[in-house]
């Protein structure tokens, strides 16, 4: 048995009394939490600095970890997207794409993540997943804007999801962007998902070219879909933001919109009125786009932020705190409650996983994190578990 007290223990939703003591099992499950009165005849172990439940990564895609170094910075999402199809167009090593997949999950790992919501377009990284210590949610990722091929494109999707299944990892199907993805398919999947109780992501505003695509303005999108050869001339612009066009389809069932970079304030309003949850990528969107969303329009909405690294196509590293501390520098928006929450609980919770992680709970292992916060700067000083 061990007892731990910090200078502050964090639940995952806010700070315990003072003096309040962790009990754990020899299997590191947390059996009690007792006021240190309680436990006066035992050895306590203190740590200076904060615990925490093992942090959440609400978004990341880990098979795309070999383009590390390889994707050109602040070239806008359009170009960014050609770049990465450039790139996988070319003739890497399969060992070299597992292998790079291997450290970024062990990087992870060490940085005091636990959880994972994690994107797949193809059976990679399944391997990797399925021996890691980290609890993922697997994303099966599906593209395709011409809405007569959304039978065909879920079915696909569908053999892969049973191929997951076959890793004994959890998943669901998950459209990529609204710019990508037919609204008739993102209805499919959002139906199929609700009805299975599994959560749903899609990549939410992360360039201003994708109001003017959805206002029938003129777009980089061109562009993309003249580079991968598809014809568009169907696509009528609903003339309206792409969140109020796919939102309709999103109902009673969990759902993470990921970057929210050119969100306004009226889209949060909105999507957090079908609680929605909104992950942030900040390192992603300076390299993308280098631009940050306008934190302040998250100000009532705390309790749906989650936070997640991107992959390393776009990220220098996968690193939790790394994301925390960059918006925790440019906006006064949210408190170190706030941003905790955001590491642990909110990114459990918009994955259907906080039965189990992001908080302390009794009988569980749910990691356990010792952090500093100092200068507004969060820093991990050891996993503790
Ligand atoms: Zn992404």
């Amino acid at each position: 048995m061990r007892f731990l007290k910090a200078n502050k223990i964090f639940n995952g939703n806010f700070f315990l009394p003072d003096n309040s003591v962790l009990v754990l099992n020899e299997q590191n499950n947390l059996i009690e939490i007792l006021p240190e009165s309680k436990v006066s005849n035992q050895t306590v172990e203190f740590f200076e600095g904060i615990i925490t439940p093992g942090f959440v990564n609400a978004h990341c895609h880990l098979e795309l970890s070999y383009l590390a170094n390889k994707i050109p910075v602040k070239t806008g999402l359009v170009n960014f997207i050609i770049n990465i199809i450039k790139q996988r167009q070319q003739e890497y090593k399969k060992e070299q794409i597992i292998e790079s997949a291997f450290n970024a999950d062990l990087e992870m790992w060490q940085n005091g993540i636990v959880v994972v919501g994690d994107i797949s377009n193809n059976e990679d990284s399944f391997k990797i997943k399925q021996n890691s210590k980290i609890k993922y949610h697997t994303f099966i990722e599906v593209i395709g804007l011409n809405p007569n091929n959304k039978s065909k494109i879920f079915d696909n999707a569908l053999l892969l999801s049973n191929q997951l299944r076959e890793f004994k990892l959890n998943g669901s199907i998950v459209p990529h962007a609204p710019y990508s993805t037919s609204l008739d398919l993102i209805q499919l999947i959002a139906n199929y998902n609700r009805e299975n109780n599994l959560p749903l992501s899609i990549h939410n505003q992360e360039t201003e070219e994708e109001k003017k695509f959805f206002y029938g303005i003129q777009n980089d999108f061109k562009k993309l879909y003249e580079f991968i050869k598809v014809d568009i001339s169907f696509f009528k612009a609903p003339n309206c933001s792409s969140l109020s066009a796919y939102l309709p389809y999103i109902n009673n069932q969990k759902a993470i919109l990921v970057h929210n970079t050119f969100s306004e304030q009226a889209d949060i309003h909105e999507a957090a009125a079908k609680n929605c949850f909104f992950c942030l990528c900040p390192n992603a969107n300076l390299f993308i786009e280098n631009k940050l969303p306008d934190y302040s329009i998250f100000k009532s909405y705390t309790n749906n932020l989650c936070l997640g690294t991107d992959s390393l196509a776009s990220n220098y590293k996968l690193d939790l705190l790394s994301e925390a501390n960059l918006i925790l520098k440019h906006t006064h928006t949210f408190s170190l409650e706030n941003m905790l929450q955001m590491l642990t609980f909110n990114g459990a919770l918009a994955l259907n996983l906080h039965d189990s992680f992001g908080q302390l709970l009794i009988n569980k292992n749910t990691g356990l994190n010792l952090i500093s916060f100092i200068d507004s700067e969060i820093k991990l000083i050891k996993k503790i578990i």
